[in-house]
């Protein structure tokens, strides 16, 4: 895999002048001589060591354009790293700023819009909208940010009914890379308005967001679980269900292998299985009919699957919400055939002797398809299933068996491999260029320049700096 480098501002006009950026703002700036230093610098993937020049705690939108502007006049990049998810290398020498102070929602159910803070989790807004009847287009895991989410394209449980997130976003307010507030619609700055609708972060540091609202009534949805043994047949029932799913309907196969670690429910701890997550737009007698092959796949061993409150969708996943090391990979896939099925259950199967813990196929297809290049840099996605597989380095030791194990699974794909992935699973470090058309590179290119002529704003997905 290629390395991204970023480029800092060649040399810079003055020494970087921390005492006068804390002058400029009212929220808490964060210098490697705190106490505190370690964890306000460390982000969500805890594995990745990020040594920026220092942190800053914005208090509100006008800290976010005072830390810009001091930017500018010291030659010091910016970026903003709500939680760091996302986070892609060890930004030397750049200002991270945390907007997790940015937390207003104000939704609006007439328009059915809700406009949000830069710094509001999925979870967070899940909760507000738990009774209206409507929901934002939320992925797996409730601790992501909003804005990094719907930015880097957002890939939900609903897009099979709704699109891509990105698609989703109707305004924006932004400071852009020479200080500049910007108003960004279809009407004001409709270049910037394309460009982060699935380009990511690279534009201008968001402070608001304003998105469209989509119907979600009933949500019906959560996991079964066959031992791993089970998991060539686990996959060809569920490639089966999803060759003639409805829109409503979103299946994710996972094979995992937990730890025998005290967090992991006992009944789970220390064993592997194969399972099948699914989120379905609608009533438990509807979605009982596609689960039901399913159902019948003999050794079936844990059933939670039910009526989902909007607020609790964060439990179909499952997923963890601490700080978590990981190293991972990902990739669109043209095709499920029987040989991949056969390749993958040899990769991370029971007798593999794999060493991840997660590896999961979600199936797109449907709305995933229907989105256009001119409505926004997310466009659309063609492949019907994205596989993603992830081991979790806890130890130095187990760096290299996870590497060895996630090659296996992109060798074991590669004959089906689009070799592309969506933005937000690009593993840090990754090669950009996987994650847009060459065509949609260039514009966010021309874009970044205008926007940010000195290359002030520093994404995980720099559009300018590739390999
Ligand atoms: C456990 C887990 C589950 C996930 N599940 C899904 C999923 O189901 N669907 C999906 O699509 N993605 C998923 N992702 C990927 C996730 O959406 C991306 O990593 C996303 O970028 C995380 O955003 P963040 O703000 O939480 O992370 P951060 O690392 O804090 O931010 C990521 C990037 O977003 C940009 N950014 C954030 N805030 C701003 C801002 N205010 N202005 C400008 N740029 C900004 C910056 O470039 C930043 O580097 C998952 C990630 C994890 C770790």
């Amino acid at each position: 895999m290629s390395t991204v480098t970023p480029t800092a501002p060649s040399s810079p006009r003055r020494p970087a002048d921390l005492d006068d950026l804390r002058r400029r703002v009212a929220g808490t700036l964060h210098t490697p001589d705190d106490p505190t230093w370690d964890s306000v610098r460390s982000p969500w993937v805890v594995n990745i060591d990020q040594r920026p020049l220092a942190v800053l705690e914005v208090r509100d939108a006008a800290d976010v354009q005072a830390a810009v502007r001091w930017a500018v006049d010291h030659d010091v990049q910016v970026t903003a790293q709500p939680g760091g998810h996302g986070a892609g290398d060890a930004l030397d020498g750049v200002l991270l700023l945390r907007t997790r102070a940015l937390g207003s929602i104000e939704v609006d159910l007439q328009r059915q819009t809700v406009r949000l803070g830069a710094g509001v989790k999925a979870g967070e807004l899940l909760a507000a909208l738990d009774g209206t009847g409507l929901t934002f287009l939320a992925g797996s895991n409730p601790d992501v940010s909003v804005v990094g989410l719907t930015i880097g394209g957002g890939m939900s449980w609903f897009g099979r009914a709704y699109g891509l997130a990105a698609h989703s976003i109707v305004a924006a307010e932004l400071v852009d890379g020479l200080g500049r507030a910007r108003t960004v619609s279809r009407e004001d700055n409709p270049d910037l308005f394309w460009a982060i609708r699935g380009g990511g972060g690279d534009f201008g540091i968001i402070t608001q967001l304003e998105l469209r609202l989509h119907p979600a009534p009933a949500v019906y949805g959560g996991r079964l679980f066959w031992p791993l043994e089970q998991m060539g047949e686990v996959l060809r029932v569920f490639r089966a269900v999803t060759e003639s799913a409805p829109p409503e309907l979103t299946l994710w196969y996972h094979s995992y292998r937990f730890p025998p670690l005290p967090h992991v429910p006992e009944a789970m701890r220390g064993q592997a299985f194969a399972s099948v997550a699914m989120a379905y737009l609608g009533e438990a007698e509807e979605a009982e009919h596609w689960l039901a092959p399913l159902r019948e796949v003999p050794g079936l061993l844990h059933d939670l699957v039910g009526a989902v409150p909007l607020a609790e969708l964060a439990r179909i996943g499952g997923e963890p919400t601490d700080p978590t090391p990981n190293l991972d990979t990902s990739t669109l896939l043209e095709r499920l055939d029987d040989d991949t099925v056969d390749r993958l259950v040899a990769a991370v199967g029971a007798e593999s002797g794999s060493p991840l813990a997660v590896f999961q196929i979600r199936h797109l297809g449907a709305a995933f398809t229907t989105g256009s290049a001119s409505e926004g840099a997310a466009g659309h996605i063609d492949a019907p299933y994205q596989l993603f597989a992830l081991g979790v380095p806890a130890v130095p030791a187990l760096v290299e068996p996870i590497r060895a194990g996630l090659d296996r699974v992109e060798l074991a794909v590669a004959p089906v491999s689009s070799g592309t992935t969506a933005p937000n699973f690009l593993g840090a470090g990754g090669d950009v260029d996987r994650c847009w058309p060459a065509d949609v590179r260039a514009r966010l290119r021309a874009i970044k320049a205008d926007a940010d002529p000195l290359g002030t704003i520093r994404s995980n997905r720099p559009v300018l700096h590739t390999h």
